[in-house]
């Protein structure tokens, strides 16, 4: 479903991603674990071009969105996008955080939208709070609404950055729990975490990246089980 290829990234001299290859397949939960400032937010907002890649493709659902003719507030709505602040709009509650877009950008009528979205908040265990507003909701409340919200715009893809990593201790599981509920239908995802314990049990592929390069990457009993890299096992024996 994506294709990423020979991405570079630069801001000014600082060279960020030196030739990113990877490919996640329909369905698969892929993991990017590394140090800070290894590229891992660079590279997802590159793959949702948020940042503009200086070279490289990236090919979602055989669109390539870094073709400049493609239409990229289009292609974009393949991706839903969580981040590690919350994102809500704070002067709305929480159904018309999750109906606003599904009618301005997908043009959605107003019950449809609703029915998505009561069914998107049930998922992630928010039935009944449509009528909150976001400051009435706990930090991981707010994270699952923001994961309804972006489940409620159909991606093909889920790009999470970090979503836990904001979060009181207490609040990290309902939320990685509900990433793992959307793993086990079948939803592809993009996932930047430091959580070692959802890498090793949910992804089918971990990515170990340092210094804007993918160093080891296969499945976790491999990259986070018998890494074969120095790097690798510099950066686990440190978050483990
Ligand atoms: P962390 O684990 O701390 O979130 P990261 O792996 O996500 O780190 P990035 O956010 O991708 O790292 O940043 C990689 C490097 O690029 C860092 O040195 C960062 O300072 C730099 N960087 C990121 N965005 C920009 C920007 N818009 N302008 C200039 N430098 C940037
Ligand atoms: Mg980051």
């Amino acid at each position: 479903v994506v294709e990423i290829s020979g991405l570079h990234k630069s801001f000014g001299s600082l060279q960020v991603l030196r030739g990113i290859d990877l490919t996640v397949e329909r369905g698969d939960v892929v993991c990017i674990i590394g140090p800070s400032g290894s590229g891992k937010s660079t590279l997802l907002r590159c793959v949702n071009l948020l940042e503009q890649p200086d070279s490289g493709k990236v090919v979602v659902d055989g669109t390539e969105l870094t073709d400049p003719d493609v239409n990229i507030d289009k292609a974009r709505r393949r991706l839903g996008m969580v981040f590690q602040g919350f994102n809500l709009f704070n002067h709305l509650n929480v159904l018309d955080n999750l109906t606003i877009a599904q009618r301005k950008v997908l043009g959605r009528n107003r019950d449809e939208a609703e029915r998505i979205a009561r069914q998107n908040l049930e998922k992630v265990g928010l039935a009944g709070r449509e009528r909150s507003l976001p400051s009435q909701l706990s930090g991981g409340q707010q994270q699952r609404a923001a994961i309804a919200r972006a489940l409620s715009m159909d991606p093909q893809v889920m790009l999470f950055d970090e979503p836990t990593s904001a979060l009181d201790p207490e609040l990290v599981g309902d939320v990685l729990g509900v990433m793992r509920t959307l793993a086990g239908e079948g939803m592809t995802m993009l996932v930047v975490t430091h959580e070692m314990q959802f890498a090793r049990e949910v992804a089918d592929t971990v990515l170990f990246m340092d210094g804007g390069v993918v160093v080891e990457q296969g499945p976790p009993a491999q990259v986070i089980g018998a890494p074969t890299q120095e790097r690798t096992r510099t950066f686990l024996a440190r978050v483990l």
